[in-house]
């Protein structure tokens, strides 16, 4: 997502671009599976703010159609004592369910929902839109704003602490909580500015594209195309090489690649790592706590299930014990919250009728070791036992294929170090300014995006990150 927004961005500037993939497709995390007749988005499954996928279309000098739907209803949630609660995109109408089923006062939702906006409006162009290691993007108005209202952006108090003070149930607090992982992070550390979050489904909606998330990679990479950028396929990097602390060329198996400008959208990680000379390497920064990583079930289903729809959460019992396992442990939690995503609610051609496609995802702790994942068959026990309870089926008999998807596996598809799904965690109330620069501060012509750097991981930020390359490359040049 970074490199082609970068890419798009740059093009229409006037830049010449090629892309290098190390993969025999684009879209990275964004990619497709086919698997018997049954089709699934491999990765992201949630698409917020689809505005910034427009704004780099219109860039197109051809017309390109991208067709999406606003969610009503954003989420199904289950709990393990039967209790079901729908999360709807109106916030009144949500206020009213929490009300009906979680005996919680509506005013309180809104008002949560109404912070949230607030959070949100005031961080937003500060942190999300602008390089944050520039001092002059310190000097304007919406800055100066942000920093006068800082002491209600609750940076010292947790997630969790902020949500247990204004929620009666602890059904709530969990729903509201969970929106941490978002981003890779424990509610239980995170600071309550996390709590902004829910702003982008609530308040800016949640959406679904006509042709699945995979037709975001695919339109992306249309533009670029119509853009002239070039794309190399199967192209891995193998190093940057520079002369005099400025970078010369890529170097690849097929040969050399000159470059005046290098924009990386591989993790950083694997840049100072593997591409760079070891004394480059910004040790502090590669050695903090890493977001959470996946273990990621794509099951054919051959049944339909009335009560789920497209994001269902089934829920732990034990929320901060799940959570301190992730950062502490080398496994999930025994009793994961698990994540079903069924795209052919909306896109029937996603599975054969009468069926589904089922991606079951758990959040994972990132792999730090880089070896093989040796909890694979304890957790689909655990996963499917979970679901039957649940759910009231035996799910061995309904699961027609299955492909799994580990931090292992994604480590090696995507290049992120250990799995982990959105760079560094925001477990710490300094992590955003702890990010890596888009740009780097010793090496003249080097620039990075993606979810490993600022402003962050997911699909809006890392698309946030080719805007803000893009306009330092344009001011750089
Ligand atoms: C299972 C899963 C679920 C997710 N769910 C969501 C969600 O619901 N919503 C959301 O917004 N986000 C979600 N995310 C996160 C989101 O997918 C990422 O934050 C975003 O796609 C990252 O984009 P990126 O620009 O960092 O690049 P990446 O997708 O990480 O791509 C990096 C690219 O660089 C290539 N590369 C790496 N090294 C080299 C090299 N040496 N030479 C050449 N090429 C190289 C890789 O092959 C890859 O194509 C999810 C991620 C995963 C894995």
């Amino acid at each position: 997502m970074g490199a082609l927004a970068t890419a798009i961005r740059l093009a229409n500037a006037g830049y010449g671009v090629k892309i290098l993939e190390k993969n025999n497709y684009p879209g990275g995390k964004l990619c497709n599976l086919e698997l018997n007749n049954f089709r699934f988005d491999k990765g992201p499954s949630l698409f917020t703010l689809p505005n910034l996928v427009d704004d780099l279309l219109k860039l197109s000098p051809k017309k390109i159609d991208f067709e999406y739907k606003k969610l009503d209803v954003l989420t199904h949630y289950f709990f393990e004592d039967g209790t079901v609660v729908k999360s709807f995109s109106e916030t009144k109408k949500f206020a009213t369910e929490l009300q009906l089923k979680l005996n919680e006062d509506p005013i309180t939702i809104e008002k949560h929902l109404e912070q949230s906006k607030f959070f949100y409006e005031t961080t937003a162009p500060i942190f999300l839109e602008k390089s944050l290691h520039k001092l002059k993007n310190f000097f304007n108005l919406s800055t100066i704003k942000g920093i006068l209202n800082s002491y209600k952006l609750q940076l010292f108090t947790t997630m969790h602490q902020a949500n247990s003070k204004k929620f009666k149930n602890k059904k709530t607090i969990q729903l509201f909580n969970r929106y941490a992982t978002y981003n890779g992070s424990n509610p239980y550390k995170a600071p309550a500015l996390l709590n902004i979050i829910p702003h982008l489904e609530f308040n800016l909606g949640a959406y679904i594209p006509k042709n699945g998330m995979i037709d975001i990679t695919n339109k992306l990479v249309e533009c670029a195309a119509n853009l002239g950028v070039e794309f190399l396929f199967n192209c891995e990097v193998h190093h940057i090489e520079l002369e005099n602390d400025s970078v010369r060329y890529l170097k690849t198996a097929s040969g050399d690649y000159p470059a005046d400008i290098i924009v990386s959208d591989a993790d950083m990680h694997l840049v100072y790592n593997k591409l760079l000379e070891k004394k480059y390497t910004p040790k502090k920064l590669l050695a903090q706590e890493k977001s959470s990583s996946a273990f990621i079930f794509y099951w054919g289903m051959q049944k339909q299930f009335a009560e789920l729809d497209l994001h269902n959460i089934f829920f732990s019992e034990n929320y901060e014990q799940e959570f301190t396992d992730l950062f502490n442990s080398n496994k999930p939690y025994h009793d994961p919250t698990i994540y079903v995503n069924i795209s052919s609610k909306y896109c029937k051609n996603d599975a054969p009728q009468g069926c589904e496609n089922w991606f079951v995802m758990v959040n994972a702790p990132h792999n730090k070791s880089q070896k093989e994942i040796n909890y694979k068959e304890e957790l689909k026990k655990n996963v499917i036992a979970k679901l039957n309870r649940i759910l009231k089926v035996d799910l061995n008999d309904l699961i027609v294929c299955e492909e799994i998807l580990d931090p292992y596996g994604i480590e090696i598809q995507t290049g992120s170090f250990g799995g982990s799904l959105y760079g560094n965690s925001s477990n710490n109330k300094f992590s955003a300014f702890l990010r890596h620069a888009n740009y780097s501060s010793k090496i003249k012509g080097l620039y990075f995006a993606g979810g490993s750097v600022h402003p962050g991981g997911g699909i809006p930020l890392s698309l946030l990150s080719g805007k803000i390359v893009s306009e330092l490359i344009v001011n750089d040049n």
